[in-house]
């Protein structure tokens, strides 16, 4: 089993000016391996440091580092990890040597016994999930972008603003995401639970678009 920590909840806010502030949802997962999903922007790089170290890690602990997507809030220190294994949407690289992984075919890719990387397209064609078993019968999906935050699954707008290249591909994977996990640790905001009640928000939202064309 691993173990999931929010190291800083993402945020996205508009201002009146029109302005918008947004950071991504930043998580460690401390098990067989040390994982880092989403490493905020370049500026960041302090923050991750200290919140690393009341975990007693250093960078150089870390063995995994995911990025959701490929976006600059979700990338900003991913050169903090020069000893880890660097998986930035479908692609996965050391140094300077390529692992190709059949991402686009649907295939998962397993880290270790209690977390896998699945490909989640939609916010971005190449997003991933980090579905990680804190229990026996417990997973948490690190979802990056796929959720925007928990609001987003009464108000589908709140997602398809923050921008989406294939909302349809989105629709299904947030589905499928939520059928698989009990918590989901949003892009830009606070883990939530998922009840059943979501499930069938999302469900809803699918057969609604199905019959709608
Ligand atoms: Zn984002």
């Amino acid at each position: 089993m691993s173990e999931v920590s929010v190291l800083y909840d993402g945020y996205s806010n508009v201002d009146e000016e029109g302005y918008m502030t947004a950071n991504c949802t930043c998580t460690l997962i401390k098990g067989e391996h040390n994982i880092i999903v989403d490493t905020m922007t370049p500026w960041d790089s302090d923050k991750i440091i200290a919140a690393l170290q009341k975990h007693n890690l250093k960078p150089e602990d870390i063995h995994y580092v995911v990025s959701t997507h490929g976006h600059s809030d979700h990338t900003g220190n991913n050169n903090l990890f020069l000893k880890a294994k660097h998986i930035v949407g479908f692609s996965i690289s050391f140094h300077d040597k390529y692992y190709l992984h059949p991402f686009e075919k649907g295939e998962d890719y397993v880290i270790n016994e209690s977390v896998k990387v699945a490909p989640t397209p939609g916010h971005t064609l190449s997003d991933v999930t980090v579905l990680v078993r804190t229990t026996e019968d417990e997973t948490v999906a690190i979802a990056g972008d796929l959720f925007e935050r928990q609001e987003d699954i009464e108000d589908s707008n709140l997602w398809l603003d923050a921008g989406s290249e294939d909302p349809d591909q989105q629709r299904k994977n947030r589905l499928s995401i939520a059928d698989a996990a009990h918590w989901i640790v949003p892009g830009h905001g606070p883990m939530f639970q998922v009840t059943d009640d979501v499930r069938e928000f999302l469900k809803r939202q699918l057969d609604y678009i199905d019959k709608g064309d």
